[in-house]
């Protein structure tokens, strides 16, 4: 049962804070994503657990055993690089045993480990080849290749696919998510694509400035985001927020004012003549063709008419520019640039934030 626990896990550089208190757990078996924007801490959260950081305060457990003093090498982990670092002068089998000669298996044991790893990732028929002979992908797999014959409890991935093209990404990606499951294997993997932490995820943990943000099921993230920087994380195009304030019983900003639904009324009494950020993401508004009056209506400007294929994404300005918001609506029907555009957001799925804190209001 290799799992993963930080309790109170902080890194400082000198005075300087990188990571605040990580207090989160890695289940056995899972494949957890770390995601969030460059510099926010991610691969130090990574190279803390393989043990290549030391940790300033804190506990960090593997399996139960505290690893705090643990070398890298006693840790059963084993790590996969952006950057493949394969000997060049050794063909694909030496390069998956290497690890293995240093650790000074039988040669017997180390070509069937090898062999089993080859024909995981169908390598097999390369075996006898330089790096210089392979493409990317494969380069890629030969790396995977040599964390897998290591056999370990964790396998800790460290933007492995940055290096690929978006294709090849697509493609690589889906075998890591093969090859995790079918090892059952922990699984650590640190990414800046949000896409890729979605599609990859058994759950992912988003961070920012060196704090988990929240952590869960892909879904649950994208549906219920816990605050403003997950919201406008997760997503592509982002949710739309749009600044409005409660006032005599209605949200309302300079664009459109909707009643205080019944089910939010206790989640809002303390928010009269505050200030709160709306979110609404782009395939929840609609072109508005009715005039029911429950609904949110916006009127604004077309800026940008930006055209996917099965769907088009709408730029709009409100208020004379001061609000904007892009929405994705079906393919028929395509408004023009410049066109003035009446839409409605679907009100079963906004979220509320309170614009001081950032925390979600509503569930
Ligand atoms: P991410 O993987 O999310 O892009 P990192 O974990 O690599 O972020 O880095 C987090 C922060 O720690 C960054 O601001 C980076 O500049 C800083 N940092 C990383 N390594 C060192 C170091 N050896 N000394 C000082 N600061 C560092």
């Amino acid at each position: 049962m290799a799992n993963i626990i930080f309790e109170n896990v902080a890194k400082k550089y000198g005075d300087t804070s990188i990571i605040k208190e990580l207090n989160f757990e890695i289940k056995a078996h899972e494949l957890m994503v770390l995601v969030g924007p460059s510099g926010c801490g991610k691969s130090t959260t990574l190279r803390m657990i393989a043990g290549l950081e030391d940790i300033t305060h804190g506990e960090l457990r593997i399996k139960d055993r505290i690893v705090n003093k643990v070398e890298p090498k006693d840790r059963d982990v084993a790590m996969v690089f952006q950057s493949y670092a394969l000997y060049p002068h050794m063909t694909v089998g030496e390069n998956i045993a290497f690890g293995l000669r240093i650790r000074k298996l039988n040669a017997e044991k180390i070509n069937e480990l090898v062999s089993e790893a080859a024909e995981v990732l169908g390598l097999t028929d390369l075996l006898d080849r330089k790096p210089k002979a392979l493409s990317g992908g494969q380069r890629q797999r030969v790396a995977l290749g040599r964390a897998l014959v290591r056999k370990p409890s964790v396998f800790l991935f460290d933007e492995p696919l940055s290096n690929l093209d978006a294709e090849l990404r697509v493609q690589m990606r889906a075998e890591i998510a093969r090859l995790q499951k079918r090892l059952n294997t922990t699984a650590v993997y640190v990414t800046h694509d949000q896409v890729e932490a979605m599609t990859l995820g058994d759950r992912i943990a988003v961070m920012n400035k060196g704090e988990i943000m929240q952590v869960g099921a892909p879904l649950d993230l994208y549906e219920k985001p816990k605050n403003v920087f997950v919201a406008g994380f997760l997503g592509t195009p982002p949710m739309n927020l749009l600044n409005v304030r409660v006032e005599d019983n209605q949200i309302k900003n300079g664009v459109f004012s909707m009643a205080i639904p019944s089910a939010w009324q206790a989640a809002l009494e303390n928010f009269e003549n505050k200030k709160l950020i709306l979110g609404v993401r782009p395939e929840h508004i609609t072109g508005a063709n009715h005039g029911d009056s429950s609904g949110i209506y916006c009127k604004g400007q077309i800026e940008i008419v930006e055209t996917l294929g099965h769907e088009v994404l709408i730029h709009v300005s409100m208020n004379e520019g001061k609000e904007k918001l892009v929405a994705k609506l079906p393919a028929h029907d395509i408004p023009k640039m410049g066109d003035n555009i009446k839409l409605e957001l679907d009100v079963n799925a906004i979220h509320l934030f309170d614009a001081e804190t950032e925390e979600r209001i509503i569930n």
